[in-house]
C-alpha cells in the first residue's frame, strides 16, 4: 500500500490541527501518525493512493476554523507498518514558525460556562480546542502544555481524558482545564477566593467602585461605563483628563444600543479576534467622560470568561451592561501583567484587584482599529494579531531584528520571506517599556528560533530604542523614520515598486538633522529621495510645543503676518504680548528652538488658531478635534470651497502650509465658521499633497502612491488625498492590519532588512 509523508506549513499549532487530522484519518480508515515538529506538523498516512488523495485535499484545504495552510510538501515513502493512526509525541526541527495569537472564548465554550449542568460551569478558565490563550501563555515551541504556564496546573483525570481522546471539543487543546485542575481567581493581597472573588468584584463595581482586572494578555481598570462618578474619578486618578476609555459591553444588543454598527463591522466585534473597534456614538447610556468631545467611541465584547462572568455571574448584584475596560498601567509604561506590578504600579488607581494565578508571559494589549472603506484600519495592532508575520514575495538571506520607533513601539523579527510584528510594547520614554522591549525580543526570538544577524533602527541619536540595538552587538542599520512607514506601507501591500511615499506624521528625525514630519519621499525598497515636504516652522520650546499647539500657530503667524502677527496672536487668543514677544527671540535667536516640518504639529497649531484646542493633554488631542469640526462641517454641507494652495516650482516640492495657516487665521478672523475652515484646512492640504504628487509623477513617470504615517489616522485627511489621487490616476496604498502611525515603523525597517541582505553581507 502506498504511504505518504506530508509537511504541512502555516498555522497548525495550537489550533486543534493534529486532532482534526486523527479525526480525518480515522474516518477514511487511514493508518499512520501525525506530530508537531515546532515549526510544521509532519504526517505519515499510508493507504491506497484514491483515499490518500483524499485526505490530501481534505487536510489541506478543510482546515479547522483558526487553522491556515499555508504550504504542504507531499512526498512518497518507504513503507511502513502502522496499526492505527496516532498522534506522536513532538520533536522539534527548524523551519518557519507560526505562533498562534491569543482566542477569544468560542460560542460553545460560552454556552458550557452558564450551563449548571456542565462540569466547567462558571469556570473562570474555560477553553476548548478552538479558544484560550495562546501567544500570553507560551514558554516556548512547540505548543505543548508542559511548554505554557498551564502547566503549573496538572490535569484532572477527566480533563486528562478530554485532552488525549479524539472526539472531544478539547482533544490537544493545551490550555485545558476544569473547577477541579484549573487555575483560581482571588482578590489580590486578600483571602477571598473564586465565586466569592468574582461576587465581591461586582458588588465593587456596582458600588462606584474601579478595580483590576487580570484578562489575557494583562490587567485592565474597570468601572461601570455608565457611572459618571466613577469614570471621572479613574480620569482623575490615571490623571488623564480626556484621552478616550474602552468600553466592553456585555453584548451585542447593548452595543448597538450605544453605538452605530455599519456592515461588515460586527463580523469583527463577535469575531475570535475582538478587538476594540472605534463606532459612532448613540445617544445611549454611556457616561459623558468615557470620550469627551469626541463622536465615537472605542468598544468590544467579552473575550475571556472571567469577563463574561463579571457581566453574568448568577449571585444577587443586579450589574451594569458596560464596563470601562482600559489598559492597566502607568500611562507609557506597558501594561502590568503580575500581582506585584500591578499592586505597585496600578494599586493606586483602583479600589480592589481581581487577579488569578495563571501567568501571563509575554504581554497583549487589546488591540484598536478604525474602520475606512468597509475595512479595518489599524490603530493599535496586538492581542489576537500578533505575532501573525506579515509575508511578502521577497526571501531574505539574512535574519533580522527591527526595533522600531520611539511612540507606540513594536519591534519586527523577519525571517525568509515573513515579517513577524511583535505585540505592542508602548512608549520608550519610560524604562519600563525599556525593559520590557528588551525581553520581549528575547522571548519571541526564542520562541520563533530565530537568531538576528542585523539589527535596524531609527536614525535618531538620542531614542532608548536606537541603544536597545546597539546593545545586541549586531551589525547596525539607520533607517530614516518616514521611509521606515512608506516602506511598511509596501510591505502590508507585498510592493516592491518605485513610488511616491506621503509620510505625515508628527516628528522623526530628519537626514539633514532638522525634524521631520509631512514629507514626500521618492522610494524604493533600497533607498529614497527626499521630494519634498510641507513648509518648514521653527518650533519653541522643545518638548512643550509637541503638546501646544499655540506656540507653532505663533510662529506660522508671525511668518504670515509679518509686523501685524503680534495682534493677529492677540486677537485669536493664542498668546498675550508679554508672551508673544518671549516667543519671538526664542525663534530668532534659536534658543530652544527647532526647525519642523512636523504634520501633525500643523495640524495642532490650525487647531490653536481656530479655537478649538490650544493644547493638548494626549498625543493627537488637537489635531484629532479639528478632525471632527471638520466633519462636523462636512457632514452638514456637501460642496466647500477651498483654497488654493501655492507650491515652489522647484526641484524640491514646498507645499505652502505657512500660508495656508495664515489664510485660515484671517478668514477666522474675518468671522468665518470654525468648523468650515477646520474642513477648508483638510481639504487645501490633500490638494496640496496631490499637487505635490502630481508634480513629481511628471518628472518621474511614477504612478503609484503609498500613504502612510500617524497623521494618515485621520480619515477625512485620507479620503481627501486617496480620492483625488485615484481620480488623477493614481495607484494608492494605505494600510489596513498594520497600523499607519508609529506602531508599524518596524514593520518598514524589518521589510528593509529583507530587501537589503545582499548589499552589506
Ligand atoms: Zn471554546
Ligand atoms: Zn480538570
Ligand atoms: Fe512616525
Amino acid at each position: 500500500m502506498p504511504c505518504l509523508m506530508i509537511r504541512l506549513y502555516g498555522i497548525v499549532q495550537g489550533v486543534g490541527f493534529r486532532p482534526f487530522v486523527s479525526r480525518t484519518a480515522d474516518s477514511l480508515g487511514i493508518v499512520g501518525t501525525v506530530a508537531n515538529k515546532g515549526s510544521y506538523v509532519e504526517i505519515f498516512a499510508k493507504a491506497d493512493a484514491q483515499t490518500l488523495e483524499r485526505f490530501v485535499h481534505i487536510v489541506k484545504n478543510e482546515t479547522p476554523e483558526r487553522a491556515v495552510v499555508i504550504s504542504a510538501d507531499v512526498r512518497q515513502t518507504d513503507d511502513i507498518e502502522f496499526t492505527s493512526f496516532d498522534i506522536i509525541e513532538s520533536e522539534k526541527e527548524s523551519g518557519d514558525i507560526f505562533v498562534s495569537p491569543d482566542i477569544a472564548t468560542c460560542d460553545k465554550c460560552r454556552q458550557e460556562l452558564f450551563d449548571p449542568g456542565d462540569r466547567r460551569y462558571l469556570h473562570p478558565f474555560i477553553n476548548c480546542t478552538q479558544c484560550g490563550p495562546r501567544l500570553t501563555i507560551l514558554d516556548f515551541m512547540p505548543y505543548d502544555r508542559e511548554r505554557t504556564t498551564m502547566n503549573d496546573f496538572p490535569m484532572c483525570e477527566k480533563c486528562a481524558y478530554e485532552y488525549t481522546h479524539a472526539h472531544t471539543r478539547r482533544y490537544d487543546a493545551q490550555p485545558v482545564c476544569c473547577n477541579d485542575c484549573g487555575p483560581q481567581v482571588y482578590i489580590a493581597g486578600r483571602d477571598i477566593k473564586g465565586a466569592d472573588a468574582i461576587t465581591l468584584a461586582r458588588k465593587s463595581i456596582m458600588n462606584g467602585s474601579i478595580i483590576a482586572v487580570k484578562g489575557i494578555g494583562g490587567f485592565h481598570l474597570c468601572c461601570d461605563a455608565a457611572n459618571e462618578q466613577a469614570v471621572s474619578r479613574l480620569r482623575k486618578l490615571k490623571n488623564r483628563p480626556a484621552k478616550p476609555f474602552a468600553v466592553m459591553m456585555r453584548d451585542m444588543q447593548t452595543l448597538e444600543r450605544e453605538c452605530e454598527v455599519k456592515p461588515g463591522q460586527q463580523e469583527f466585534l463577535t469575531g475570535y479576534q475582538k478587538p476594540i473597534l472605534l463606532l459612532e456614538k448613540k445617544q445611549g447610556r454611556l457616561a459623558p467622560s468615557i470620550s469627551p468631545d469626541n463622536p465615537s467611541v472605542g468598544v468590544m465584547l467579552p473575550y475571556a470568561p472571567l469577563q463574561m462572568l463579571l457581566f453574568d455571574y448568577p449571585d444577587a448584584v443586579q450589574m451594569t451592561d458596560c464596563l470601562v475596560m482600559t489598559s492597566g498601567n502607568v500611562s507609557g509604561a506597558p501594561i502590568c501583567r503580575n500581582d506585584e506590578d500591578a499592586q505597585e504600579q496600578i494599586g493606586a488607581y483602583c479600589d480592589l484587584i481581581l487577579s488569578h494565578d495563571r501567568r501571563i508571559l509575554i504581554r497583549a494589549d487589546d488591540s484598536v482599529m478604525d474602520w475606512f472603506d468597509g475595512k479595518p484600519y489599524m490603530i493599535r495592532r496586538s492581542r489576537g494579531f500578533a505575532p501573525l508575520p506579515v509575508m511578502v514575495s521577497k526571501k531574505a538571506r539574512l535574519q533580522s531584528l527591527a526595533i522600531g520607533g520611539e511612540l507606540k513601539n513594536t519591534f519586527c523579527i523577519g525571517k525568509n520571506e515573513l515579517l513577524y510584528l511583535s505585540s505592542y510594547i508602548g512608549d520608550m520614554a519610560d524604562i519600563r517599556t525599556v525593559y520590557a522591549l528588551r525581553e520581549s525580543v528575547g522571548r519571541m526570538q526564542e520562541l520563533l528560533e530565530t537568531r538576528a544577524e542585523k539589527c535596524v533602527c531609527d536614525m535618531h541619536p538620542k531614542y532608548n530604542t536606537v541603544t536597545v540595538a546597539q546593545e545586541t552587538g549586531l551589525p547596525l542599520v539607520r533607517l530614516q523614520h518616514h521611509y521606515a512607514h512608506i516602506l511598511s506601507c509596501m510591505a502590508e501591500n507585498d510592493c516592491d515598486e518605485k513610488l511616491i511615499g506621503v509620510s505625515f506624521d508628527g516628528t522623526g528625525y530628519g537626514t539633514d538633522g532638522t525634524i521631520w514630519g509631512g514629507e514626500i519621499l521618492l522610494c524604493d525598497t533600497h533607498g529614497f529621495e527626499h521630494s519634498g515636504s510641507i513648509k518648514p516652522f521653527r518650533q519653541v520650546g522643545g518638548d512643550a510645543s509637541s503638546k501646544e499647539g499655540w506656540r507653532i500657530a505663533v510662529q506660522l503667524i508671525r511668518d504670515s503676518f509679518g509686523d501685524d502677527a503680534q495682534l493677529v496672536c492677540e486677537k485669536l487668543s493664542l498668546c498675550d504680548k508679554k508672551t508673544f514677544r518671549l516667543q519671538s527671540v526664542m525663534a530668532d535667536k534659536g534658543i530652544n528652538t527647532v526647525t519642523s516640518t512636523s504634520a501633525g504639529r500643523l495640524f495642532d497649531a490650525v487647531s490653536a488658531i481656530l479655537g478649538i484646542r490650544r493644547s493638548s493633554t494626549f498625543e493627537g488631542e488637537s489635531s484629532m478635534c479639528l478632525e471632527f469640526a471638520a466633519e462636523r462641517f462636512e457632514k452638514q454641507q456637501a460642496e466647500c470651497e477651498k483654497t488654493a494652495v501655492r507650491i515652489d516650482g522647484s526641484g524640491f516640492e514646498t507645499i505652502d502650509t505657512t500660508s495656508l495657516a495664515g489664510e485660515i487665521a484671517r478668514r477666522f478672523i474675518d468671522g468665518e465658521a470654525a468648523d468650515k475652515l477646520a474642513f477648508v484646512f483638510h481639504t487645501s492640504l490633500a490638494d496640496g499633497i496631490v499637487k505635490c504628487c502630481e508634480s513629481i509623477s511628471r518628472k518621474t513617470g511614477v504612478k503609484k502612491c503609498a500613504l502612510s504615517g500617524g497623521v494618515f489616522q485621520n480619515k477625512l485627511l485620507l479620503r481627501l488625498t486617496k480620492q483625488q489621487l485615484e481620480a488623477l490616476g493614481f495607484e494608492v496604498l494605505i494600510h489596513s492590519l498594520v497600523p499607519a502611525n508609529d506602531g508599524g515603523i518596524a514593520l518598514g525597517q524589518a521589510y528593509y532588512a529583507l530587501c537589503n541582505t545582499d548589499n552589506d553581507k
